[in-house]
């Protein structure tokens, strides 16, 4: 594999952080000047004008920068597992990293959700001493346009059956589980393809195994040039969201915001890098370092699905984790790895029952632990992915659904941080399960 090349001057974490700190700088120019010279220009103006295709260019931009990660995904997921666990040659040891895998994954989502609910029941940001009866209406008045997006999550999580999540890991076409993305159906169908390959005999499992490698190859090539463009990719993608965000909301709701950034950063300070440590020689710094890239695409596009291609660049470039293993768990952890989802789900659960004034049972939060831990599998790796899923849980227990709309209003800034402490999930575990196997490699 070639090695990428190296930049003479700055490094390329540099340039995408460089890339992000811009777009925050822009988007907070934009929302200042905003009411005062663009929306107060006449329409058709030159300055009306500029400013319509100056916006437009960027959203695209940002787009065609996440559409490229998207189109990355399945095929070197698909291609990179076949090859990974079609050359084991060892059933026992996918058993083995399957069961490292998942337990992980469990335990990390059961401390993270239990954070969380220590905080918000400590905390209590939804109770009268941080939001009063008139912050309550003025709250709700804010926020009209959010609530119709809250009924359609509402809708659209009225048809999901739990049930379903499970039936669905077997897709029904193989080819329609490609076209759609479902990583889920793609990890099982590689699974299947590279399992059978261990069982047919060499001449007729040889060539696909082959191309299995040549095609990763390629696809890995076009990783790299797509993370070359990181830094205008994530510019575009920051400053339009700062450019529209509604800060006085923020505000209003700053001790739940509050709440959700302690769990975050606890979760990510405290343990991931115990989980890095306790299975691994990798030092906690070098860890973060090599995962820079990665918390950066993911903070830029709340979107951990996305971001994928970057995290299994890294995770194995950078930290030396060996193609089966980050491609196996960072494929089934972008589906059921959500350790900032599942803890978020959670503390906005008990925020919205103090707001609403309902009680809930130590019974009953016990249990919300267990439903934000599943709720969080279910939730897809998208922005504001975590609210469908949320809608179910709040029905659990008896939470109007609505209520919902309020923390959409101030999630988008959230959201942004949960998928950093997703992705940074994916790869503590993938270093884990190297390094409980001896099989880190050096880089
Ligand atoms: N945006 C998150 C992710 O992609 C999902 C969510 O919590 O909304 O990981």
């Amino acid at each position: 594999m070639t090695a990428p090349a190296k930049s003479p001057r700055l490094a390329l974490h540099w340039k995408i952080l460089i890339g992000l700190a811009l777009g925050i700088a822009v988007g907070l120019v934009v929302k200042h000047f905003h009411a005062r010279l663009w929306a107060a220009a006449p329409e058709g103006s030159t300055l009306a004008s500029v400013y319509s295709f100056a916006e437009q260019l960027t959203r695209l931009i940002g787009q065609l920068f996440t559409r490229s990660l998207q189109f990355i995904a399945v095929p070197i997921i698909l291609f990179a597992l076949i090859h990974a666990i079609g050359s084991l040659g060892d059933f026992k040891k996918l058993g083995r990293l399957g069961g490292k895998t998942v337990g992980l994954f469990f335990i990390t989502a059961f401390i993270a959700v239990a954070i969380g609910l220590t905080l918000v029941n400590l905390i209590q940001p939804g109770g009268s001493r941080f939001i009063s009866n008139e912050a309550r209406t003025a709250i709700i008045e804010k926020i009209p346009g959010e609530i119709e997006r809250a009924n359609q999550l509402a809708g659209t999580a009225k048809s999901t059956n739990p049930w379903h999540l499970i039936r669905d890991i077997i897709p029904t076409n193989p080819f329609d589980a490609l076209s759609r993305g479902d990583m889920l159906q793609v990890v099982f169908l590689a699974f299947m393809v590279g399992l059978a390959l261990n069982v047919v005999p060499p001449i007729r499992s040889r060539p696909i195994l082959e191309l299995a490698e040549s095609i990763t190859e390629v696809f890995t090539t076009i990783v790299r040039w797509i993370i070359r463009c990181a830094p205008v990719g994530v510019f575009c993608l920051i400053a339009p969201i700062v450019a529209t965000l509604g800060f006085d909301i923020i505000l209003s709701l700053g001790a739940y915001c509050v709440t959700i950034l302690l769990g975050l950063a606890m979760i990510q300070l405290l343990v991931y890098p115990s989980v890095v440590r306790l299975f691994s020689p990798i030092p906690v710094g070098r860890f973060f370092r090599g995962i820079a890239q990665v918390q950066m695409v993911a903070f830029s596009s709340s979107s951990s699905a996305a971001t994928l291609p970057v995290t299994i660049a890294n995770v194995r470039d950078k930290l030396g984790v060996p193609p089966d293993i980050t491609s196996f768990v960072c494929a089934l952890g972008v589906k059921i790895n959500m350790d900032g989802t599942a803890m978020m789900q959670g503390v906005a659960t008990v925020f919205l029952a103090q707001f609403y004034s309902i009680d809930l049972s130590l019974t009953q939060q016990a249990t919300i632990v267990l439903t934000a831990v599943v709720a969080a599998i279910g939730s897809p790796g998208i922005p504001s992915g975590g609210m469908v899923m949320l809608v179910i849980v709040l029905s659990t227990y008896g939470i109007p659904a609505q209520g919902i709309a309020m923390i959409l209003a101030v999630d988008r800034v959230l959201d942004m941080c949960r998928t950093i402490v997703n992705v940074t999930g994916d790869a503590a575990v993938a270093v884990a399960v190297a390094g409980s196997e001896k099989q880190l490699m050096k880089v």
